[in-house]
């Protein structure tokens, strides 16, 4: 099949998710931060998520990664589009409902509040499983082995790396009431982690 299509496709994900997240971005810096934990593994954390999201586009864009191509399939290349719709959706969802409690990083802000409703419901990190869908969007997609993993890759490592301290910084911050949010709810997938 023609890699064109999966250029499209990942052009498409990739203006979907900036115009999802650029209304945010813009709000959030109106609300003040009450207490950062931004460390500088927090930082370089956040700078290699950026490596990772932009490899993908020096592939679309350019031929340099051009000797690490392979042939595009049509199973894979539905798997990824299915798996963009549905992390698209449930990152526009997880923003909505974080509403201006969301920080790009590990903040708490004033007068924040711990939201358990809509896609918080069941699982305490829906961003992260819609990051978890539209990495692997991208590696299913993307015909090329440099470009394919690179979103999956740098947000596993932000992912396994984080999780304990926003779980801890929230929990220093909500005490008995994200204890008792966490002992009914799962990480990323629900009803099974
Ligand atoms: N881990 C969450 C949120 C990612 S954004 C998810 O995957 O959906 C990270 C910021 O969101 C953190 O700095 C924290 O301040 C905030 N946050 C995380 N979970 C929250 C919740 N349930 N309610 C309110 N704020 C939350």
């Amino acid at each position: 099949m023609n890699p064109w299509i999966a250029k499209a496709v990942v052009l498409a994900g990739t203006l979907t998710m900036i115009a999802i997240r650029a209304p945010h971005g813009r709000r959030s810096r109106s609300v003040k931060v009450a207490k950062s934990h931004k460390t500088p593994l927090e930082t370089g954390l956040l700078v290699l998520v950026w490596v990772g999201f932009f490899v993908p586009l020096i592939w679309l864009a350019s031929p340099v990664l051009s000797f690490a191509e392979y042939p595009l399939t049509l199973g894979p290349l539905i798997t990824g589009v299915m798996c963009f719709v549905v992390g698209l959706w449930l990152f526009y969802r997880s923003h909505a409902d974080l509403g201006t409690n969301w920080s790009i990083s590990l903040e708490v802000r004033e007068q924040h509040r711990l939201i358990t409703q809509g896609v918080y419901y069941r699982i305490r990190h829906p961003m992260y499983s819609a990051l978890v869908l539209y990495s692997l969007g991208h590696a299913l997609v993307i015909p090329n082995w440099v470009a394919c993993p690179a979103n999956l890759v740098a947000f596993a490592i932000l992912f396994t790396l984080r999780v304990h301290a926003e779980e801890q910084m929230m929990s220093d911050t909500f005490g008995d009431e994200y204890a008792t949010y966490a002992a009914r709810t799962k990480r990323l997938v629900p009803g099974v982690w």
